[in-house]
Protein backbone atom coordinates (compact mmCIF):
# COMPACT_ATOMS: atom_id res chain seq x y z
CA UNK A 1 0.00 0.00 0.00
CA UNK A 2 1.39 3.22 -0.87
CA UNK A 3 2.98 5.11 1.99
CA UNK A 4 1.55 8.13 1.17
CA UNK A 5 -1.95 6.83 2.28
CA UNK A 6 -1.20 5.83 5.87
CA UNK A 7 -2.62 3.21 5.53
CA UNK A 8 -6.28 4.42 4.72
CA UNK A 9 -6.73 3.72 0.96
CA UNK A 10 -7.48 7.25 -0.63
CA UNK A 11 -9.12 7.97 -3.99
CA UNK A 12 -6.45 9.43 -6.55
CA UNK A 13 -8.65 11.43 -8.76
CA UNK A 14 -10.58 13.54 -5.42
CA UNK A 15 -8.09 11.89 -2.49
CA UNK A 16 -11.71 11.05 -0.86
CA UNK A 17 -11.18 7.98 1.59
CA UNK A 18 -14.97 6.95 1.00
CA UNK A 19 -13.53 3.49 -1.07
CA UNK A 20 -14.28 0.09 -1.30
CA UNK A 21 -11.79 -2.55 -2.84
CA UNK A 22 -13.22 -4.00 -6.24
CA UNK A 23 -11.15 -6.58 -8.76
CA UNK A 24 -9.91 -9.04 -6.13
CA UNK A 25 -8.71 -5.90 -3.89
CA UNK A 26 -6.28 -4.96 -6.45
CA UNK A 27 -8.23 -1.64 -6.81
CA UNK A 28 -10.38 0.66 -4.80
CA UNK A 29 -13.49 2.30 -6.00
CA UNK A 30 -14.56 5.61 -5.03
CA UNK A 31 -18.04 6.63 -3.20
CA UNK A 32 -17.84 10.17 -4.23
CA UNK A 33 -16.11 10.19 -8.32
CA UNK A 34 -16.71 6.22 -9.43
CA UNK A 35 -12.77 6.42 -10.14
CA UNK A 36 -11.17 3.61 -9.59
CA UNK A 37 -7.48 3.26 -8.37
CA UNK A 38 -4.66 0.95 -8.31
CA UNK A 39 -3.12 -0.53 -5.01
CA UNK A 40 -0.07 0.05 -6.48
CA UNK A 41 -0.72 3.54 -7.95
CA UNK A 42 1.88 6.24 -6.69
CA UNK A 43 4.56 2.97 -6.25
CA UNK A 44 7.53 1.59 -8.06
CA UNK A 45 5.02 -1.72 -9.33
CA UNK A 46 2.55 1.04 -10.72
CA UNK A 47 0.69 -0.49 -13.79
CA UNK A 48 2.27 -4.12 -13.17
CA UNK A 49 0.70 -6.24 -14.67
CA UNK A 50 1.97 -9.32 -12.54
CA UNK A 51 0.65 -10.64 -9.52
CA UNK A 52 1.86 -9.33 -6.19
CA UNK A 53 2.78 -12.69 -5.20
CA UNK A 54 5.30 -12.58 -8.48
CA UNK A 55 7.14 -9.18 -6.42
CA UNK A 56 6.63 -10.42 -3.21
CA UNK A 57 9.40 -13.41 -4.46
CA UNK A 58 11.71 -11.47 -5.83
CA UNK A 59 12.32 -9.40 -2.97
CA UNK A 60 12.82 -13.00 -0.84
CA UNK A 61 15.07 -14.22 -4.35
CA UNK A 62 16.92 -10.89 -3.20
CA UNK A 63 17.05 -10.73 0.66
CA UNK A 64 17.37 -13.98 1.08
CA UNK A 65 20.00 -15.17 -0.96
CA UNK A 66 23.63 -14.97 0.15
CA UNK A 67 25.03 -13.85 -3.12
CA UNK A 68 21.92 -12.03 -4.49
CA UNK A 69 20.53 -13.01 -7.81
CA UNK A 70 21.06 -12.07 -11.61
CA UNK A 71 18.02 -10.60 -14.16
CA UNK A 72 19.07 -13.81 -15.73
CA UNK A 73 17.81 -16.55 -12.91
CA UNK A 74 15.11 -13.77 -11.34
CA UNK A 75 13.59 -14.00 -15.24
CA UNK A 76 13.99 -18.03 -14.81
CA UNK A 77 12.45 -18.72 -11.18
CA UNK A 78 9.81 -16.20 -12.02
CA UNK A 79 8.77 -17.13 -15.24
CA UNK A 80 9.04 -13.55 -16.93
CA UNK A 81 8.82 -13.10 -20.57
CA UNK A 82 11.80 -10.83 -20.46
CA UNK A 83 15.33 -10.14 -19.63
CA UNK A 84 14.04 -6.49 -19.60
CA UNK A 85 11.22 -6.89 -16.85
CA UNK A 86 13.55 -9.02 -14.56
CA UNK A 87 16.25 -6.87 -15.21
CA UNK A 88 14.28 -3.71 -14.20
CA UNK A 89 12.81 -5.50 -11.15
CA UNK A 90 15.94 -6.08 -9.60
CA UNK A 91 16.79 -2.15 -10.17
CA UNK A 92 13.39 -1.27 -8.50
CA UNK A 93 14.14 -3.75 -5.74
CA UNK A 94 17.75 -2.70 -5.30
CA UNK A 95 16.45 1.32 -4.75
CA UNK A 96 14.55 0.16 -1.64
CA UNK A 97 17.13 -1.70 0.08
CA UNK A 98 18.88 1.43 1.28
CA UNK A 99 17.33 2.28 4.27
CA UNK A 100 16.74 6.25 4.71
CA UNK A 101 18.81 7.54 7.58
CA UNK A 102 20.86 4.95 8.27
CA UNK A 103 23.25 5.48 10.90
CA UNK A 104 26.41 6.89 9.98
CA UNK A 105 29.02 4.16 10.25
CA UNK A 106 30.87 4.43 14.21
CA UNK A 107 33.89 4.04 16.04
CA UNK A 108 36.60 2.58 14.25
CA UNK A 109 36.25 2.93 10.45
CA UNK A 110 38.45 2.44 7.88
CA UNK A 111 38.53 4.47 4.23
CA UNK A 112 40.04 3.22 0.79
CA UNK A 113 39.43 3.62 -2.89
CA UNK A 114 39.05 0.14 -5.06
CA UNK A 115 39.20 0.35 -8.96
CA UNK A 116 36.06 -1.72 -10.23
CA UNK A 117 34.85 -2.82 -13.45
CA UNK A 118 36.24 -4.11 -16.92
CA UNK A 119 38.24 -2.70 -19.57
CA UNK A 120 35.83 -0.63 -20.77
CA UNK A 121 36.67 1.57 -18.05
CA UNK A 122 37.64 1.24 -14.37
CA UNK A 123 35.61 3.06 -11.83
CA UNK A 124 36.46 4.42 -8.92
CA UNK A 125 34.66 3.71 -5.00
CA UNK A 126 35.28 5.07 -1.77
CA UNK A 127 35.04 2.42 0.28
CA UNK A 128 34.07 2.66 4.19
CA UNK A 129 34.14 -0.22 6.89
CA UNK A 130 33.60 -0.51 10.30
CA UNK A 131 35.81 -3.18 11.76
CA UNK A 132 33.92 -6.28 11.91
CA UNK A 133 30.69 -4.10 10.99
CA UNK A 134 29.08 -2.53 8.70
CA UNK A 135 30.27 -0.99 5.11
CA UNK A 136 29.00 2.07 3.29
CA UNK A 137 30.24 2.22 -0.45
CA UNK A 138 30.22 5.81 -2.97
CA UNK A 139 31.13 5.44 -6.69
CA UNK A 140 32.99 8.75 -6.85
CA UNK A 141 34.77 10.80 -9.58
CA UNK A 142 38.25 10.49 -7.63
CA UNK A 143 39.35 10.63 -4.49
CA UNK A 144 40.57 14.62 -3.55
CA UNK A 145 39.57 16.13 -0.27
CA UNK A 146 36.47 17.86 -1.52
CA UNK A 147 34.92 14.51 -2.72
CA UNK A 148 36.22 12.53 0.76
CA UNK A 149 34.92 15.34 2.75
CA UNK A 150 31.25 14.74 1.21
CA UNK A 151 31.67 10.84 1.74
CA UNK A 152 32.71 11.12 5.79
CA UNK A 153 29.55 13.62 5.73
CA UNK A 154 27.50 11.32 4.66
CA UNK A 155 28.76 7.91 5.76
CA UNK A 156 30.74 8.93 9.10
CA UNK A 157 30.07 9.72 12.52
CA UNK A 158 32.00 13.07 13.42
CA UNK A 159 33.07 10.92 16.39
CA UNK A 160 34.46 8.14 14.73
CA UNK A 161 38.06 6.86 14.86
CA UNK A 162 39.58 6.54 10.96
CA UNK A 163 42.24 5.05 9.34
CA UNK A 164 43.58 5.10 6.02
CA UNK A 165 46.81 5.02 4.10
CA UNK A 166 49.00 7.57 2.88
CA UNK A 167 46.77 9.13 0.38
CA UNK A 168 46.70 12.93 0.44
CA UNK A 169 42.91 12.82 0.25
CA UNK A 170 42.51 11.71 3.30
CA UNK A 171 43.35 14.57 5.50
CA UNK A 172 42.42 16.90 8.02
CA UNK A 173 40.69 18.85 5.71
CA UNK A 174 38.43 15.96 4.52
CA UNK A 175 38.24 13.90 7.73
CA UNK A 176 37.34 17.14 9.57
CA UNK A 177 37.69 16.65 13.22
CA UNK A 178 37.54 13.15 13.52
CA UNK A 179 40.94 11.44 15.00
CA UNK A 180 42.91 10.33 12.10
CA UNK A 181 45.66 7.84 11.37
CA UNK A 182 47.25 7.36 8.22
CA UNK A 183 49.21 3.88 7.54
CA UNK A 184 51.95 3.84 4.70
CA UNK A 185 52.76 0.39 4.49
CA UNK A 186 55.34 -1.95 2.05
CA UNK A 187 53.66 -4.46 0.76
CA UNK A 188 55.73 -6.63 2.79
CA UNK A 189 54.40 -4.80 5.96
CA UNK A 190 50.89 -5.56 4.19
CA UNK A 191 51.01 -9.21 4.35
CA UNK A 192 52.21 -8.86 7.92
CA UNK A 193 49.46 -7.05 9.22
CA UNK A 194 47.29 -5.47 7.00
CA UNK A 195 46.00 -1.82 8.55
CA UNK A 196 43.49 -1.66 6.40
CA UNK A 197 42.23 -5.54 6.79
CA UNK A 198 38.61 -5.29 6.83
CA UNK A 199 38.62 -2.69 3.87
CA UNK A 200 41.03 -4.60 1.46
CA UNK A 201 38.74 -7.82 2.35
CA UNK A 202 35.75 -5.96 1.38
CA UNK A 203 36.68 -5.03 -1.39
CA UNK A 204 38.03 -8.13 -2.77
CA UNK A 205 34.57 -9.73 -1.70
CA UNK A 206 33.00 -6.83 -3.76
CA UNK A 207 34.77 -7.75 -6.80
CA UNK A 208 34.39 -11.26 -6.81
CA UNK A 209 30.37 -10.61 -6.70
CA UNK A 210 30.28 -8.07 -9.57
CA UNK A 211 32.04 -10.62 -11.40
CA UNK A 212 30.66 -13.94 -10.32
CA UNK A 213 26.91 -13.21 -9.61
CA UNK A 214 27.06 -10.40 -12.52
CA UNK A 215 29.69 -11.22 -14.90
CA UNK A 216 30.48 -7.62 -14.70
CA UNK A 217 28.01 -6.87 -16.77
CA UNK A 218 27.32 -3.35 -14.58
CA UNK A 219 26.94 0.13 -16.67
CA UNK A 220 28.67 2.52 -14.88
CA UNK A 221 25.72 4.55 -14.49
CA UNK A 222 23.88 1.81 -12.14
CA UNK A 223 27.10 0.95 -10.32
CA UNK A 224 25.91 3.02 -7.40
CA UNK A 225 22.71 0.87 -7.22
CA UNK A 226 25.22 -2.73 -7.58
CA UNK A 227 26.88 -1.09 -4.33
CA UNK A 228 23.82 -0.70 -2.46
CA UNK A 229 22.78 -3.86 -2.93
CA UNK A 230 26.49 -5.44 -1.84
CA UNK A 231 26.33 -3.59 1.44
CA UNK A 232 22.65 -4.18 2.17
CA UNK A 233 23.45 -8.40 1.96
CA UNK A 234 27.04 -7.47 4.12
CA UNK A 235 25.99 -5.22 6.59
CA UNK A 236 23.24 -7.70 7.43
CA UNK A 237 25.06 -11.17 6.98
CA UNK A 238 24.50 -11.66 10.84
CA UNK A 239 20.47 -11.20 10.57
CA UNK A 240 18.44 -13.87 11.77
CA UNK A 241 15.44 -13.68 10.00
CA UNK A 242 14.93 -13.50 6.70
CA UNK A 243 11.01 -12.83 6.25
CA UNK A 244 11.58 -9.27 8.31
CA UNK A 245 14.56 -8.55 6.12
CA UNK A 246 12.36 -9.33 3.37
CA UNK A 247 9.15 -7.38 4.50
CA UNK A 248 11.29 -4.48 5.60
CA UNK A 249 12.36 -4.14 2.12
CA UNK A 250 8.76 -4.40 0.58
CA UNK A 251 7.77 -1.77 3.54
CA UNK A 252 10.57 0.74 1.71
CA UNK A 253 9.55 0.15 -1.31
CA UNK A 254 6.73 1.08 -1.74
CA UNK A 255 7.73 4.53 -0.32
CA UNK A 256 9.40 5.31 -3.42
CA UNK A 257 7.91 6.94 -6.48
CA UNK A 258 7.09 5.31 -9.67
CA UNK A 259 10.03 4.82 -12.02
CA UNK A 260 9.63 3.01 -15.15
CA UNK A 261 12.11 0.42 -17.51
CA UNK A 262 12.82 4.21 -18.55
CA UNK A 263 13.37 6.25 -15.85
CA UNK A 264 15.93 3.29 -14.61
CA UNK A 265 18.15 3.05 -17.89
CA UNK A 266 18.21 6.65 -19.06
CA UNK A 267 18.25 8.25 -15.49
CA UNK A 268 21.18 8.41 -12.95
CA UNK A 269 19.78 11.40 -11.39
CA UNK A 270 17.85 9.66 -9.31
CA UNK A 271 20.96 8.20 -7.51
CA UNK A 272 22.91 11.14 -7.88
CA UNK A 273 20.72 12.85 -5.35
CA UNK A 274 21.58 9.95 -3.32
CA UNK A 275 25.12 10.42 -3.64
CA UNK A 276 25.73 13.23 -5.33
CA UNK A 277 29.85 12.19 -5.98
CA UNK A 278 29.67 11.86 -9.20
CA UNK A 279 29.79 15.04 -11.70
CA UNK A 280 30.16 13.67 -14.84
CA UNK A 281 27.41 12.12 -17.33
CA UNK A 282 27.95 8.12 -16.96
CA UNK A 283 27.44 5.52 -20.09
ZN1 LIG B 1 -12.83 10.03 -5.86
Amino acid sequence: MPAHWEGKPACAACQSTRVWPVRKGRWFECADCRHQTSLTSGTPLHKTTKPLKMWFRAVFEISSRRNGISAKDLQRILGLGSYETAWTWLHKLRAALVRPNREPLAENVQIDEAFVGDKSGKQLVLVATETDGRVRMSHADNNDAKTVERFAAAEIATDASVTTDGHKGYSAKSLGKRAHEAIVQTKAERAEADALQATHWTISLLKRWLLGTHASAVRPKHLQAYLDEYAFRHNRRGTQGVGRIASRTIEQLVRLPPRTMRDIVDDTHWYRRLRPLQNGALA
